[in-house]
This record gives C-alpha cells, sequence and structure tokens, in this order.
C-alpha cells in the first residue's frame, strides 16, 4: 500500500497535519495509536501564554520576535506564524469547532483547580474573560459566580474553582444538582465520567430536566450572574449546552474537568471527521514499531500490519514523554522510532530543577530539526521526514502555554512544504 503522506501519530498535530494535506488533495494515512493529550484539553488552544520572565502575554503573535532561535516558531520565522496561526483559526472553524477568540489577543480561561491562564482561542462553551480577572460592571465578563457540581461526579473539584474566583476578586458560591436519571443507573461511582453524563444530556428531555433543576438552585437570577457547570456536554458539538443556554436564559459556561477531557474528545472527534470526510484514511489502534532511513531518507516503516506500507513523504507526531513520542532511562533520552538526534541535556543533573514550580528543562527535550522541520540523524536532515507537535525540541508548553499554538503551527508548516 503506498500513500503520498504518512502520519504517524493521531493527536491534535497529527490530525491537523492530515487535514491540510487531505485538503491540499493528497492521499494520506494516519497512524493512530493509544490516547493522545487531548484527554487533558483545557478547552482552550493557546499561541504562547507567557513570556522568558513568566509574565503572562497579551499579543502572542507580538511576542514571537523575542523567543530564542531554538523554539519552534522562531525557527519558521514570526511572519510565516502569523499567516499560518491565522490558518490554524480557520482549520478549526471549518471543521466544526465554535470558537472565541480574535486570534491575535490573548484573553483568559480558569482552571479545573481555580486559576486564570492566558489562551488563545477557547471552545465557545468554556468560562473566559478579557482581562486577567472578571470584573464588576463589566458587560463582557460575569462577576457574580453560580458553580454547579451534577451529584455523584468526582471530576469536578467545584470548592477549588470558587476559591479561585474569590481570590480574583469575584463572587462565587457553590451547588450540587441531581440529574435522577444518572442515579437511577448508576452501579458505582466510577462510572460517572463526563463522557457517561455527556450521553445523557444529548437526550431533549433530560436536558429539560436539567435545566429546572438548576433553575430551582438559582436564588435570585440578577445581571452579570453567570452559571458555571463542568464541561459534560457535547461529545461532538456545542449543541447540547446552546440548547441549554436558550432553556435558561442565563448565561450558562463550562469549565474542562479532570481527565478526561471531555472537550479533548470533542475536539478529537470533530477533527477525525473533518479529516475522513476529507478522504483521509486513518490506521486505528495501528503502533508503528520502528523505521528505516537510508541515504537520507525513510524507506519504509514497520507496524501491526503484514502488508508494508510507504509513502514519499512520512510525519513524526508521536507526542512527548506522555505518549512515549521521546523516551528515557536513566542514561539518556532518546526517540524510538528512527533513533533521531534529541535536543537534551548531556548530564541527568540538567534535567530537572530541584525547585518543583520553576520551568522543567526536561519540558523542552525533544528531537532536534532544521529551519524546515526535518529531523536530524547524526546531524544530517532527513529529507523526506517531519517532525511536528510536542515531540518537537525548544518549546516548554507548561510554562510558556504553548503546547497547542506548537502543535497546529508546525503541523501547518510541515502539510505546506509537503504540498508544494
Ligand atoms: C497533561 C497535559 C495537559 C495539557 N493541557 C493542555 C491545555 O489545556 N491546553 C493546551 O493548549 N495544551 C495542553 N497540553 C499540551 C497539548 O495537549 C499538546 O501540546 C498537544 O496537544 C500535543 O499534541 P501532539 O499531537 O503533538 O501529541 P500527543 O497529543 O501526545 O499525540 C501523539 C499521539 O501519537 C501517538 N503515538 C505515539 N507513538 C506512536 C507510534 N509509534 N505509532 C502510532 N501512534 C503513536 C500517541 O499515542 C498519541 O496519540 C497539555 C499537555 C499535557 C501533557
Amino acid at each position: 500500500m503506498s500513500f503520498d503522506t504518512i502520519i504517524i501519530g493521531g493527536g491534535l498535530s497529527g490530525l491537523t497535519a492530515g487535514i491540510a494535506l487531505a485538503k491540499a488533495g493528497q492521499h494520506v494515512a494516519l497512524a493512530a495509536a493509544g490516547p493522545s493529550t487531548l484527554s487533558y484539553f483545557s478547552g482552550s488552544f493557546d499561541l504562547l501564554g507567557y513570556n522568558a520572565e513568566g509574565k503572562a502575554v497579551s499579543r502572542p503573535l507580538d511576542e514571537i520576535k523575542n523567543l530564542p532561535a531554538s523554539h519552534p516558531y522562531a525557527k519558521l520565522g514570526a511572519g510565516n506564524v502569523a499567516q499560518l496561526a491565522a490558518k490554524a483559526h480557520s482549520l478549526l472553524a471549518e471543521a466544526g469547532l465554535s470558537l472565541k477568540g480574535d486570534g491575535i489577543n490573548n484573553h483568559f480561561r480558569i482552571t479545573p483547580m481555580g486559576v486564570a491562564r492566558p489562551a488563545w482561542l477557547s471552545l465557545d462553551d468554556c468560562l473566559t474573560w478579557e482581562a486577567p480577572q472578571p470584573s464588576k460592571g463589566d458587560e463582557k465578563s460575569p462577576f457574580n459566580f453560580q458553580i454547579l457540581n451534577i451529584e455523584g461526579f468526582l471530576d469536578f473539584p467545584v470548592e477549588f474553582v470558587a476559591y479561585g474566583l474569590r481570590q480574583m476578586g469575584a463572587q462565587a458560591t457553590t451547588h450540587t444538582v441531581a440529574l435522577n436519571i444518572l442515579q437511577a443507573n448508576r452501579k458505582s461511582p466510577y462510572e460517572t465520567r463526563a463522557t457517561s453524563i455527556a450521553r445523557l444530556m444529548d437526550n431533549d428531555e433530560i436536558l429539560r430536566d436539567f435545566a429546572a433543576e438548576v433553575e430551582s438552585q438559582i436564588p435570585n437570577p440578577q445581571s452579570q450572574i453567570a452559571i458555571v457547570l463542568p464541561a459534560v456536554f457535547g461529545l461532538s458539538g456545542s449543541e447540547p449546552l446552546q440548547k441549554l443556554r436558550s432553556m435558561m436564559g442565563v448565561p450558562v459556561y463550562v469549565i474542562a474537568t479532570l481527565p478526561p477531557s471531555l472537550l479533548g474528545m470533542r475536539v478529537q472527534n470533530v477533527l477525525r471527521k473533518h479529516f475522513v470526510e476529507l478522504g483521509g484514511n486513518i490506521f486505528h489502534e495501528s503502533k508503528v514499531t520502528s523505521g528505516i532511513i537510508s541515504g537520507g531518507e525513510v524507506t519504509s516503516i514497520a507496524s501491526g500490519y503484514s502488508e508494508t506500507v510507504t509513502a514519499d513523504n512520512y510525519i513524526l507526531a508521536t507526542g512527548s514523554f506522555q505518549s512515549h513520542g521521546l523516551v528515557a532511562d536513566y542514561r539518556k533520552v532518546s526517540e524510538p522510532l528512527f533513533n533521531l538526534d534529541i535536543d537534551a541535556a548531556s548530564s541527568r543533573t540538567g534535567w530537572t530543577c530541584p525547585a518543583i514550580f520553576e520551568s522543567q528543562p526536561y519540558m523542552s527535550f525533544g528531537v532536534s530539526t532544521d529551519s524546515h522541520l526535518h529531523p536530524l540523524r547524526g546531524a544530517t536532515a532527513v529529507r523526506n521526514l517531519y517532525a511536528v507537535g510536542s515531540v518537537l525540541s525548544g518549546h516548554n508548553a507548561l510554562a510558556q502555554a504553548d503546547g497547542t499554538g506548537v502543535s497546529l503551527i508546525t503541523a501547518l508548516a510541515a502539510a505546506a512544504s509537503i504540498a508544494g
């Protein structure tokens, strides 16, 4: 079996590259094995949230020129990144995701731990505001929050959220809403996950009962009030929450729950569907086990399939340590499929910083590439191979809040290079 391009890894970066290539008319296959880090997705895409001093960035595209040369954005060039960011925004919207954010200015989202973090684009369902803190009197920024959990649901720490909001000066009260059908069918607390609740909420009658129950919990509906719920609505789109909003007539928002994140599953489902509709091929549960590089090119890859699968170009989108795109033993960090060159501290003592809340060096370890995202092996670029997403070195998704941005931008850059 032969393809124009084979993508290894079905997370955000692999799917983005796949969609861009399929749109360009390529015959593309994507080998997807194992869960991706979209299971931890907050509901917000970031481009660049913090600068080198750890200060929140308000206009991410303006800040790119200050990044070190080793950062993937710096390798691609600030002008190129600005164009690719606009393309990424369109691609997500075309795939069917309802987004907020103007693509230029960052806004703020709230984590399940009640902390505000800068974000570039957010799913329309999510609680966000423009300034670092919600402010009284600003119509765009709800100030009085009623935070509701669903009885028996353990993955939404409401008290943390409320505490965080109060620390920012807002009013926040917490409530628990019973969802009778959930209680009736529940055999153990462990089966009450965001996904199982979302399946129930697809039913309009259950949604109406839930809306009535929530309304009965709101003591004094008033202006500037916002209902905040765990993100348990809409595995494949935002329709259930939109319906709930129109049933209730007050602003209703969600915050991502602890993993697995339903919002991340939605992004994955929507992008996969779009990729397949564009003619892309997904090999599910297909783990690539090794790849052969000969004469400066990938000549073949091995997977569980008995049939040999080849392509003109290959994209490595296997993620970082979490997804086994990078592996570490006590001596070294390595890339397991092609044994590519790695940018990492040579001594183990340089891997971590003893102050655990400081930026950790290992977070920016990854595959070394040239400025076209061709990985290096033995210091030589592999011509028909591209590395994209969090397998790349030179950025720290946690400290810089640039993880999904790097995935989207580098995937589109590689796809543009391949499609010419
Ligand atoms: C805990 C955590 C929380 C995060 N939260 C956020 C957030 O809230 N907002 C945000 O913007 N970013 C967040 N990020 C960052 C963001 O999720 C990632 O930067 C980005 O989504 C990475 O996408 P990726 O496709 O590069 O890698 P991954 O999501 O890691 O996907 C790689 C995929 O490749 C597969 N794979 C690996 N090896 C093989 C193989 N040999 N064969 C086939 N498949 C293979 C893996 O199983 C996986 O499915 C978070 C990251 C982590 C780790």
